[in-house]
């Protein structure tokens, strides 16, 4: 099997699972349990903080454990609103691309009396600190952008737009789930007022992730109940999940030079052979790119036959992004690019890590371009472009 789907989650690290083990095992206590399993719990918890602290820059109180990155977009906004608000301050600035799990919390604010702007990213995917800075108002209370885009791979300037933000005096969070683990992350340095991350996508385990809030920002919990987290998130935390989590982000971290080296070499390989593909398109930055990320239109082919096929040549991939894929709609972040509704639906999106092998590119390589030829010379829309009787579109 070749697993190009790092987008959507990762394979645990064993690093990550020796870490976990022991607090499913033996070291089983409630870290607020005051005996001393209880105790050995905690310790390992503020372990945890401290050691994914020093991987983004930010000091140990600044973190606050989640279910993972959804959880953590949702309560970052939820609380600059909220302090927003008590200022009379209702407008948000975000971007058409964002993960639905900012855009859908967005959506629901508007209906709560917040303005929110979606700024455009352009043909590449990308935008510039200063569309940030000119769509700044007296009453925005947060700017919501993510690091680097799950579906396209784009990286955004954060550090460019952070220094905007904190220039004007307005909150600024990152969805910094592609990010995490993969490109260096400094929040003190890059002005970062908020920032998610989830454990599963950095070889880490599932329903973990971390709000960092910089010092002084309140943040206000979204689930009612004990006073886990300084009373931020109401729960009795997953230790083994958190031990996991910062065990395999301090393991990427001290990685990252060579394993974006070797990947991002993988990456232009496979994006220099699937261009040969006639009516193919790259989509995202081709410069300012997440390591691993591949992402092709292909004109006049269903995203869905083209994954079902390589499915069956044991290559995993995805169309879009997996909270997308089961669904008909086209991808929000490829029309947010420009892309017509038809190509939109042919997207292919491979996401590489340090396990993939230049014999995985190879068998990518040939496989793609065979499948969709194969798809194309069936489709009778196909063979209308062909013959000149209808357009092509890319
Ligand atoms: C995966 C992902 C999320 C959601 O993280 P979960 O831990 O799966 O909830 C949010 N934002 C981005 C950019 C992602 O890639």
């Amino acid at each position: 099997m070749i697993y190009a789907d790092n987008a959507a989650t990762t394979k645990m690290s064993c690093t990550a699972i020796d870490a976990m083990l022991p607090y499913m095992n033996e070291l089983y206590g409630n870290p607020s349990s005051l005996y001393g399993l209880g105790q050995r719990a905690k310790e390992a918890l503020e372990e945890a903080r401290e050691r994914i602290a020093a991987c983004i820059g930010a000091s140990p109180k600044e973190i606050t454990f989640t279910s993972g990155g959804s959880e953590a977009d949702n309560q970052a906004i939820r609380s600059a609103a909220l302090l927003g608000a008590r200022k009379e301050k209702r407008h948000i600035i975000s971007t058409a691309f964002e993960h639905h799990a900012i855009l859908h919390t967005l959506k629901k604010l508007e209906g709560e009396g917040f303005e929110v702007e979606l700024l455009p990213v352009g043909e590449l995917g990308t935008i510039t600190a200063q569309q940030v800075a000119e769509a700044i108002r007296e009453d925005t209370a947060l700017v919501t952008i993510m690091y680097a885009n799950n579906e396209i791979g784009s990286v955004l300037p954060i550090p460019e737009i952070g220094a905007v933000c904190r220039g004007r005096d307005v909150l600024f969070h990152t969805d910094a789930v592609q990010a995490a683990g993969h490109l260096p992350i400094d929040v003190k340095a890059q002005n970062i007022d908020l920032l998610s991350l989830s454990a599963h996508k950095f070889h880490g385990p599932k329903g973990a992730g971390v709000l960092y809030a910089r010092q002084g920002i309140p943040l206000s919990s979204i689930i009612e109940g004990g006073a886990q987290e300084r009373g931020k998130r109401a729960g009795t935390e997953n230790v083994p999940a958190i031990v996991g989590m910062a065990a395999a982000l301090e393991e990427a971290c001290a990685h990252m030079e060579e394993n974006t080296t070797k990947v991002s070499a993988l990456r232009d390989r496979l994006i220099a052979g699937l261009s040969q593909i006639p009516h193919s398109a790259l989509n995202g930055d081709p410069v300012s790119r997440l390591p691993g990320n591949v992402n092709f239109c292909f004109e006049g082919i269903e995203g869905e036959s083209l994954l079902l096929l390589l499915d069956d040549r044991g290559i995993c991939a995805s169309s879009g992004s997996a909270c997308t894929s089961g669904s008909l709609d086209p991808s929000h972040v490829l029309l947010a690019i420009g892309r017509p509704h038809e190509a939109a639906h042919g997207s292919l999106r491979l996401s590489l890590c340090e396990e993939n092998t230049e014999a995985d590119v190879d068998a990518i390589l040939k496989a793609v371009p065979e499948i969709v030829g194969y798809l194309r010379n069936m489709s009778p829309l196909w063979k209308d472009k062909v013959s000149g009787q209808k357009e092509f579109v890319l």
